[in-house]
């Protein structure tokens, strides 16, 4: 018999603003006093943590696991009561390096109706569509850095936590609007450091799909209004995309794909990770089953070093020393073509423009089709059950 206790109820505002106000150090544990620096000590020392929790139930994120999905947000004074104390720390420059929570953009958004919320059995309220009971509006947060900003000694304010840019879409979310696109501006102006890391994670669809992320497309949206917010500011920020490799429904062509269609968009990618099982995720319980536990399908995992390392190693296409391999791995996979497409010919030629976009339409297809495949799967079972 398995006991399952519902979790603990949400803490409000004025609870976290409390445990915000404990006096803390600021310190690493005097354990540390004489070792060396702690890296991440030096990543926190100076970041203020705005909320807790996250509505975006990334399948292999445990973040609501430990802070839980409804997000609770510190009010503004106790904020800025943390960052005066910042200000009297020996050593602070006035450089924040981060203002955020576990997304830099869900301070302050819950759901319009707490009551259909507490009832609520989804694991994410943004995926596959934003919530109609979600407020996505994200002036108060736009105030608040505009606040600290402006603050006495403070030079500047970084945003280091991750931007959930779908929220700031109107193709995705429908309530995005004016407050949504003067926090980008906000952000791209004053709280970039030079290079804006966001997380589409990966191109294919039926694999974004089980990660509960939005379509890559959305990626393109953004790139093409951080271009025009640039020239128009005469900025010079770079969009830096984050992928992963090995997340349970990887396979080496879905890697193949990612690898064509972001070179495609001209991009070298340094940013990327092998997936790791984190306890308490969907993901997780996939990659230990070989099987997703919403629809009972079977689900293809790269278990050992080797198929992990391989499927990395499509991220770097363009290292000479990794091309060969690549070039063998696809061969062996009976799509010598998508070798051509990724690495150029043989012969040294690479296909066209017009017909590499012809293939990855192609692609494009095949991979529709296997989302399409998975969702009649999906419906099938929910039949069945
Ligand atoms: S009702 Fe909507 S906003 Fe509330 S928890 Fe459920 S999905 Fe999220």
């Amino acid at each position: 018999m398995v006991v399952v206790n519902p979790p603990f109820p949400p803490s409000t505002s004025i609870e976290v603003d409390r445990t915000y106000e404990l006096p803390f150090t600021r310190l690493p544990h005097p354990r540390y006093n004489k070792k060396p620096p702690v890296p991440a000590y030096e990543m926190i020392r100076y970041s203020v943590n705005i909320h807790r929790g996250c509505f975006g139930g990334c399948s292999f994120c445990a973040i609501a696991a430990h802070q839980g999905k409804h997000v609770v947000s510190r009010s503004e004074k106790s904020v800025l009561n943390e960052i005066e104390e910042i200000r009297k720390l020996p050593g602070f420059n006035g450089v924040l390096t981060d203002l955020g929570g576990p997304s830099a953009n869900m301070y302050s958004m819950v759901g319009t109706d707490l009551k259909k919320c507490l009832n609520c059995a989804r694991p994410s309220c943004i995926w596959p569509s934003v919530c109609n009971n979600l407020s996505t509006d994200h002036s108060r947060l736009t105030a608040l850095y505009r606040r600290v900003r402006e603050m006495q000694g403070i030079k500047k304010v970084f945003i280091g936590s991750g931007v959930r840019y779908d929220l700031l879409l109107p193709s995705f979310n429908r309530r995005a609007g004016r407050a949504e696109n003067e926090y980008l501006g906000e952000l791209l102006k004053y709280h970039v450091s030079g290079r804006l890391k966001v997380a589409p994670e990966h191109t294919s669809r039926h694999l974004l799909d089980i990660m509960r992320k939005p379509s890559f497309e959305l990626y393109g949206e953004l790139k093409s209004r951080f271009d025009a917010f640039n020239r128009r500011e005469g900025l010079k920020h770079e969009l830096v995309p984050y992928f992963i490799s090995s997340h349970p429904g990887s396979g080496k062509l879905d890697m193949a794909r990612l690898a064509i269609e972001t070179k495609k968009m001209g991009l070298r990618l340094e940013q990327v990770q092998n997936f790791t099982p984190t306890p308490m995720t969907l993901s997780t319980t996939i990659y230990y089953t070989g099987t997703d536990p919403y629809t009972g399908k079977k689900i293809e995992v790269a278990r050992t070093i080797e198929e992990k390392k391989m499927q990395n190693s499509y991220f770097f296409w363009y290292d000479k020393e990794r091309a060969p391999a690549i070039r063998n791995d696809l061969k062996q996979l009976g799509r010598a073509d998508l070798a051509d497409m990724l690495l150029g010919t043989a012969r040294g030629n690479t296909p066209s423009f017009a017909v590499a976009n012809l293939q990855i339409r192609n692609i494009a297809i095949e991979g529709k089709a296997k989302t399409q495949g998975s969702r009649t799967q999906r419906r099938k079972s929910k039949r069945t059950k």
